[in-house]
């Protein structure tokens, strides 16, 4: 199928860009990589009237290192994310989560402002950027917004995001001392959407977790953060504690059910994945088997 018609202006800066989508509003959509919004308009799932373009604005690309964070342009691409020294070092999470984005070409085009504005529930990034504690910086006609990733993301393919702002900017702060990252994924092949996917940041110490913060992705209609994990910071974590725990998480998910997993199919896998990641943070692979319901 093809695209239904639609009028195409190239943004000259941002500026223009959100003058653009103020005078549009709903019937507008911004173009970055193009990685899901051309096949869902090909799908005819949008039909747009105008498509503004932001591909040339090379002020929302690049990531710098400043003041205690990392600040992420919009239109940064996952490949250009894979490659930097700064995400290496301190956002390693993001690094290792890229890697599971879909493949090379689609990498190669898109974009983390495109991937966060799409908000897919079974996406990578989405889930990480709660891990990490980042904040989302839209613009639009009535000035510049601050959001926590975690009150961003609101429903399938919803966040809070007007259809007249532009995402500009991601800020990730720069990781506390002892800080160590999970991810880990369980999908069809490399390179799908996940099933069920963990991105989890924490600081560790003296064999504690002194921070923790577990976020699963293809769980839900956005990112869910798991409160059951609260109970493993800074404590004892013996089997019989993670396993209260592990049934804690169960009762309080509430999977999707779809053509890949059913939903006690996909409970099962946030327990694996939850045990697992404490394992893997405190270096006790005997928490990781066993005690999983
Ligand atoms: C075969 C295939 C497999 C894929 N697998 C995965 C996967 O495993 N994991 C994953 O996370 N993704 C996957 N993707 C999606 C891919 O990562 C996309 O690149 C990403 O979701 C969107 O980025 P983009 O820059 O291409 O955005 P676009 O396609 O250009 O835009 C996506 C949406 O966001 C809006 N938007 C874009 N930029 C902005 C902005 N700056 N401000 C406001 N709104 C904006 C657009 O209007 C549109 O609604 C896959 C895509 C394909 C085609």
């Amino acid at each position: 199928m093809k695209a239904s018609a639609f009028s195409y202006a190239r943004a000259t800066s941002v500026a223009n860009a959100i003058e653009l989508l103020a005078e549009h509003g709903e019937r507008a959509k911004v173009l970055s990589g193009g990685q899901s919004l051309m096949p869902a308009m090909n799908l005819r799932l949008l039909a747009p009237e105008l498509i503004v373009d932001i591909g040339s604005l090379d002020e929302l690309r690049g990531v710098a290192r400043r003041e205690g964070l990392l600040s992420i342009g919009a239109l940064t691409r996952h490949v250009d994310l894979q490659n930097d020294p700064d995400i290496a070092t301190d956002a390693p999470l993001l690094r290792e989560a890229i890697a599971h984005v879909a493949h090379p070409a689609i990498r190669n085009r898109g974009t983390i402002g495109g991937s966060l504005a799409h908000a897919d529930p079974a996406s990578e990034l989405p889930a990480c950027m709660i891990a990490l504690n980042a904040t989302i910086v839209v613009r639009g006609p009535k000035g510049e917004r601050r959001i926590p990733a975690e009150d961003f993301f609101v429903g399938i393919y919803e966040t809070l995001l007007s259809a007249q702002e532009l995402l500009v900017t991601v800020e990730v702060p720069l990781l506390p001392p002892n800080s160590a990252h999970y991810f880990c994924e369980f999908a069809r092949r490399q390179g799908d959407y996940a099933i069920v996917g963990l991105a989890a940041q924490a600081v560790v110490a003296n064999h504690h977790l002194i921070d923790l913060r577990p976020v699963f992705f293809g769980l839900s209609d956005r990112p869910v953060r798991a409160q059951a994990a609260v109970q493993l910071v800074n404590t004892d974590i013996t089997p019989g504690a993670l396993s209260e725990v592990l049934q804690a998480l169960g009762d309080e998910l509430d999977p999707p059910e779809d053509q890949q997993a059913n939903s006690a199919m996909r409970r099962h896998y946030a327990k694996v994945l939850l045990a697992r990641c404490v394992a893997a943070f405190l270096s006790r692979p005997e928490l990781s088997t066993g005690e999983v319901a």
